[in-house]
């Protein structure tokens, strides 16, 4: 049988390549979508319950435009498929005057006209006295606009969203190999062979394969719960309404990030390294899905001195994979193997909150449609490969 001709493949519907068939199918381009799991599965890196959204992103001033883009196309997905996808909360961020978190948070937000309030320790301490373990010497920066993102929903909206305008999905369906040549890229999937006049490749964990010369490096990053050490997370004053989005710089290289428990349950920590660490890489596909406890013993450690409200062993721990850039910045748009392949990738662990804006500008970029920000520190060019 002739292989099927389509104007746009994507290859891997999780955050970023559900976002970009559902642009695509927006704008009426006829797209197909491959999943080599179930739509909204726990096995890459868009699971486990939330993600936090923020608007004055530290990591990069650029990235305010997309965040707010993004922020706009989560409503609109909402209003789409009736579910609620992003809640805002506000969000303390903290830390040292100086370090990177205040002084990024606050470079962002003056950068893009955001509102925002910059908080003495005392304040802070008073705004949040759940963080009884405050450094002496920190402040914190309030943002309003920061909330909490249901990673599961988002996806399953968007793919939903895709095939009602259109788009065929080809969930459970592993793609072999993708092939550009002048003619268009073919795509050879389990039981099926397409040619696409360009193809997205949104693999995640499993990319590097797809384009070695990007360099990029999937880690573990397991994602943990905590309950309160008395009574339920309402009465603790651990509910998201009480205790909303906190990012804490504890050391140079350590941040501590959470939020209050969103259903009335447990409380979510994470520590993140500050860019420029480099854990061991993992093969996504043999990675070992268990939990050690090793991993979790620092983030215990933190919480115990941080936050001693809570239980500090972990009520409920999950693996999970982000995968890096060399400079912490995700890859996004046509590579120099060729113009009709894309990539959506090296999301650094701090990719869900602009997934929306993401897979817009890849549509942007499929339909030779101007972006309306710049994207220069985004784009592979930059690597020079
Ligand atoms: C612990 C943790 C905390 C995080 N916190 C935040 C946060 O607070 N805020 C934030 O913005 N971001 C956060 N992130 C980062 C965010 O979750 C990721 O940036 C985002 O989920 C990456 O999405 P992705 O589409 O690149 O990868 P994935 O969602 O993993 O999607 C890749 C998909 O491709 C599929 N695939 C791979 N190979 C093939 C193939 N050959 N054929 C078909 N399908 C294939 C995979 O099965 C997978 O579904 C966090 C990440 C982790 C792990």
């Amino acid at each position: 049988m002739a292989p099927r001709r389509v104007q746009a493949a994507v290859i891997g519907l999780g955050a970023l390549g559900s976002a970009a068939l559902w642009r695509l199918a927006a704008r009426g381009i006829e797209a197909v979508g491959f999943e080599q799991f179930g739509i909204g599965h726990a096995l890459g890196s868009s699971h486990g319950q939330t993600r936090l959204f923020r608007e004055a992103c530290l990591e990069h001033p650029g990235l305010g435009p997309m965040a707010a883009e993004s922020r706009a196309l989560f409503r609109d997905l909402e209003q789409a498929s009736g579910a609620e996808l992003l809640r805002i909360t506000g969000g303390y961020l903290g830390g040292a005057a100086d370090s990177d978190v205040v002084a990024g948070t606050l470079r962002a937000a003056e950068a893009n006209g955001l509102a925002h309030e910059l908080l003495e320790n005392r304040e802070l301490a008073a705004r949040l006295p759940q963080l009884s373990g405050l450094g002496r010497a920190d402040v914190g920066v309030f943002d309003p606009g920061c909330g909490v993102i249901d990673p599961e929903a988002t996806v399953t909206a968007a793919v939903s969203e895709a095939a009602r305008l259109g788009a065929d999905v080809c969930a459970d369906t592993r793609v072999e190999s993708v092939v550009a040549s002048r003619d268009g890229v073919a795509i050879t999937a389990a039981g099926c062979e397409y040619v696409a006049e360009t193809a997205i490749i949104a693999a995640g964990a499993w990319l590097p394969p797809f384009i070695p010369e990007l360099e990029l490096l999937p880690i573990r990053t397991p994602l943990h719960w905590f309950a309160p050490a008395r009574g339920g997370s309402a009465e603790a004053g651990f509910g998201v309404e009480d205790f909303p989005v906190v990012v804490r710089q504890v050391d140079q290289d350590t941040v501590l990030w959470g939020h209050g428990a969103v259903d009335g349950g447990l409380v979510k920590f994470g520590l993140g390294d500050i860019w420029g660490s480099r854990p061991p890489r993992i093969d996504p596909s043999t990675v070992d899905r268990g939990i050690e406890t090793a991993e979790w013993q620092r983030l215990s450690a933190v919480l115990r001195q941080a936050v001693p409200g809570l239980d500090p062993v972990p009520a409920r721990v999950e693996p999970c994979m982000i995968t890096l850039s060399p400079d912490d910045q995700f890859v996004i748009g046509p590579t120099a193997a060729s113009q009709r392949v894309l990539v959506a990738g090296g999301d650094s662990g701090h990719a869900f909150k602009h997934c929306l804006a993401i897979g817009e500008v890849l549509a942007r970029d499929v339909a030779g449609e101007p972006q309306p920000y710049a994207l220069d520190f985004v784009r592979p060019s930059r690597f020079g490969v």
